[in-house]
């Protein structure tokens, strides 16, 4: 059995997405600045894929910037109410202890030119609270930035109320939606957002293409100065086939969502369920307010990577709580901030799976994840170590 369980690192493109990029490389290859009737049909399609997907989140077209992906979307938000709040004296930025690297990264990087950062808790449950979120705002804040879901752990964070105490208190609300996105509701007006990352490959849609919505009367910075593409904040010839096909791979991802999500979070229960019943393990993340489709659990005594090669020659494709940076295995940074120590965190599995996934696969999966636990744990020094009672067990 194949079982593709990874769909949080990225989707399979659907078929209208696949269509709409043909479409768009065999009909639609006229650059959209030209003057002539080729290039103007261009800018038609590129305009009305923008209207397609501001839609969605019930943004206006020209709240929509098109960009490379997630990653540089989150990179020019970040830049944007960095530089604009400079300008006026304030460079104190909110974020999560659990954000995507995309945003980390470029904190880092504001931290080293005179920014303060504050990273909120995201808790046992992997969800911030709100009075330390209202508590942290200063008069010098110029930007909140939380992610809508995480992509590790599936969690998903108080985005409205989030938004009603930024609006509250005048400062710029940011969330990296790039998981939530084609996945869950979005309103950017009801739930008071600012400006918002996507990304194409995440909701069925291609690589290398994604958006970030920023709400009128905020002035963009450019992370990519050149031509006067996308009204000037982000230049370089626009990547029409890609954007056609991340319109399609919208429309329909929001067409068929209710559907797809009742039936992904009931199987998404079924593997917890299942899981739950391997001894020394826990979920990660909140059981209820996470995303359909995740599942994240440490195993005890075992290291993620094996989990993962073994799940692998039994055909089924997930992702491990640590990444392999430098060389080097480190526990991934979200489950050290939802408190899982070190060794735990290691022995981690992420399933994201997808609207194709069947009853018997998840079968398929339990079974299989059962066995492969039990099997690494069979020679597991870490583990003789633990059963033992040389090593104390943490997960009961
Ligand atoms: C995948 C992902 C990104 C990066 O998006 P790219 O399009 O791959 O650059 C950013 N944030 C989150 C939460 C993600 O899951």
């Amino acid at each position: 059995m194949q079982i593709y369980a990874d769909n949080a690192a990225t989707t399979k493109m659907s078929e209208a997405a696949i269509e709409a990029m043909t479409e768009g490389m065999r009909n639609w290859w006229g650059n959209p600045s030209s003057l002539y009737t080729i290039g103007q049909k261009a800018k038609e399609k590129l305009e009305e894929a923008r209207e397609e997907i501001a839609a969605v989140i019930n943004a206006s077209p020209r709240e929509i910037i098109f960009t490379s992906g997630g990653s540089e979307a989150d990179n020019q938000a970040l830049l944007t109410t960095a530089l604009n709040g400079k300008k006026q004296g304030k460079t104190h930025i909110i974020s999560s202890a659990f954000e995507h690297h995309a945003i980390l990264h470029m904190l880092n990087k504001l931290e080293k030119n005179g920014f303060e950062i504050t990273l909120l808790p995201v808790h046992d449950n992997g969800i911030i609270m709100l009075d330390e979120l209202e508590a942290a705002i200063r008069e010098d804040t110029c930007l909140v930035t939380i992610m809508t879901a995480n992509n590790e752990i599936g969690t998903i964070q108080p985005i409205a109320e989030i938004g009603e105490i930024c609006r509250k208190h005048g400062v710029f609300f940011h969330t990296d939606a790039v998981q939530a996105v084609g996945h869950l509701p979005i309103d950017v007006k009801a739930q008071h957002i600012d400006m918002l990352s996507a990304s194409a490959h995440k909701f069925h849609g291609p690589k290398g293409v994604g958006f970030l919505y920023a709400r009128k009367g905020i002035v963009l910075q450019n992370l990519i100065e050149g031509g006067a593409q996308e009204r000037g904040k982000r230049a370089g010839t626009e990547n029409l086939p890609g954007i056609m096909a991340m319109a399609a791979a919208l429309k329909e991802a929001a067409t068929s969502m209710e559907q797809n999500n009742a039936h992904i979070s009931a199987i998404r229960d079924y593997i917890i369920k299942g899981l739950s019943e391997i001894p020394h393990s826990a979920l990660n993340g909140d059981a209820s307010q996470r995303l359909p489709g995740n599942v994240n659990f440490s195993f005890e005594g075992i290291e993620g990577e094996g989990i993962l090669l073994l799940l692998d020659q039994k055909g089924i494709s997930a992702s491990s709580g640590s990444a392999c940076t430098s060389g080097a295995l480190d526990p991934s940074h979200v489950l050290l901030a939802i408190g899982r120590i070190h060794d735990v965190a290691h022995g981690s599995l992420r399933l994201s799976i997808g609207e194709d996934i069947t009853r018997e696969q998840a079968d398929y999966i339990i079974g299989s994840v059962k066995e492969v636990v039990a099997h690494l744990r069979s020679f597991s020094p870490v583990w003789r170590d633990l059963t033992e009672g040389k090593k104390q067990i943490i997960l009961k």
